[in-house]
């Protein structure tokens, strides 16, 4: 079972902000702004890339759920889904940073160039 279902299941520990029958929100173990939340589905999906569009359909009101409740939405936040190996991803269960509490820098995320297009 990966680490995220064990969460759902109450096996390991976490800092919950909001959840109904199908979505979790809780406070990331490590984070990398002053308010920094991971958003999941209850089910295990892997990714972005594997979701339906249901999941997200239904996903979508319960993150703007948890950026009210923490007082984000006026503000502002940055909402981010490392998808597989490029992307970042380390534990494989879809989940959205969701991140906020401070002016965000954007800075650049890799060090090759951007590939030409046009
Ligand atoms: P990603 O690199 O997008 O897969 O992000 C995984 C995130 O999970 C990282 O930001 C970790 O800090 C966070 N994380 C790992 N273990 C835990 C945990 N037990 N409780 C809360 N957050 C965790």
């Amino acid at each position: 079972m990966c680490l995220f279902c064990k969460i759902v299941k109450g096996e390991i520990p976490s800092n919950k902000v909001l959840e109904n029958d199908e979505f979790l929100a809780f406070h990331d173990i490590n984070p990398k702004a002053p308010i920094h939340i991971l958003i999941i589905p209850k089910k295990h999906v892997e990714n972005f890339q594997e979701v339906d569009g249901e999941t997200m359909a239904k996903m979508t009101p319960f993150i703007q759920e948890v950026a009210k409740e923490l007082e984000l939405d006026e503000n502002g936040y940055r909402l981010i889904t490392n998808n597989g190996r490029d992307g970042g991803q380390e534990v494989m269960h879809l989940h959205f940073h969701l991140l906020g509490g401070a002016r965000l820098k954007w800075p650049h995320l890799a060090d090759s160039q951007p590939k030409k297009f046009i």
